[in-house]
């Protein structure tokens, strides 16, 4: 590795690609003729926020969804930590199967809408993937549990239902649970865009926090405060590509390329 990362301004150092977490190359998608990911090569480093902006069907959920193999590229590689899947027509089948099961337990995903089980509890919830995917013990799972819920704030909605929560409180389970894994990266698909505007703030305010305590993150979003407050790097995508990446003052107040600034400019 170590080769040439897309996006770079000419001479800048990518700080990540010393020892990164995860590390994308030459990733590629099509669904029937569309080609969405155009190869995509990315790096993060261990607990560092990055932010994919971009318009509209310019690819982010994809990208994301491929890190956890929601989505199976037709080619490319993802590592995280010690676990890489190199993705190619010839893996498939019961190699597939292992390998998007493997990569799937590195990483912890938050939805845009928090897809809790409307008949289990809250604490039943976050115990959910622990208890029957990973198959730790109850007990522990659940003391684990309800640290997190009290991490995001909710302990004491633990025994309710997500249905008597509001939705910035079901969305503050959802991370509790996303977390509840113990993944490598958190994953977020734009987190607050489901939500009415009063309650996005006490899901951003959870997630600063989540990045202050060294989890390592990558974000689709829209909220343009949050990437500038909180982002280590910022990923401008658009067309399957990454058209410009960098630091949040670099690429959201200095943009380099003409596409990114008339993006940002619609945002205004
Ligand atoms: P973004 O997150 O930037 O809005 P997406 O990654 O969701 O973009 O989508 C990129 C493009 O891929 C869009 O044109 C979308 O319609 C298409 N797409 C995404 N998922 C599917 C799918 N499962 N089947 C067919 N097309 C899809």
């Amino acid at each position: 590795m170590n080769g040439p990362v897309d996006g770079l301004r000419k001479g800048e150092v990518n700080p990540d690609v010393s020892e990164p977490l995860l590390e994308v190359r030459g990733l590629r998608k099509s669904f029937g003729d569309h080609q969405v990911l155009r190869g995509i090569d990315a790096t993060a480093a261990p607990g560092s926020v990055t932010v994919l902006i971009g318009p509209s069907g310019s690819g982010k959920t994809t990208v994301l969804r491929s890190l956890n193999a929601l989505e199976v590229p037709d080619a490319g590689t993802v590592r995280i930590g010690d676990v890489s899947v190199e993705f190619s027509p010839a893996l498939r089948g019961r190699a597939l199967q292992r390998a998007t099961t493997r990569l799937r337990a590195q990483s912890g995903m938050v939805f845009q809408s928090h897809n809790l089980f409307p008949h289990l509890s809250v604490l039943q919830n976050v115990i959910e993937g622990p208890v029957l995917v990973q198959g730790r013990p109850r007990e522990q799972a659940r003391a684990e549990g309800l640290a997190l819920l009290e991490r995001v704030g909710l302990a004491e909605k633990a025994e309710q239902h997500p249905y008597q929560l509001s939705g910035g409180q079901q969305q503050r389970v959802g991370i509790a649970r996303a977390l509840a894994i113990r993944p490598q990266i958190v994953l977020f698909d734009e987190p607050t865009s489901a939500l009415d505007p009063e309650l996005v703030g006490e899901v951003l305010a959870v997630m600063k926090d989540l990045a202050a305590e060294g989890w390592t993150m990558v974000v689709v979003t829209h909220e343009m405060r949050f990437a500038r407050q909180v982002a280590d790097r910022v990923l401008f995508l658009d067309g399957g590509v990454i058209v410009e990446q960098g630091p949040p003052a670099a690429v959201l107040e200095d943009p380099r390329e003409e596409r990114t600034r008339r993006f940002l400019q619609r945002l205004i």
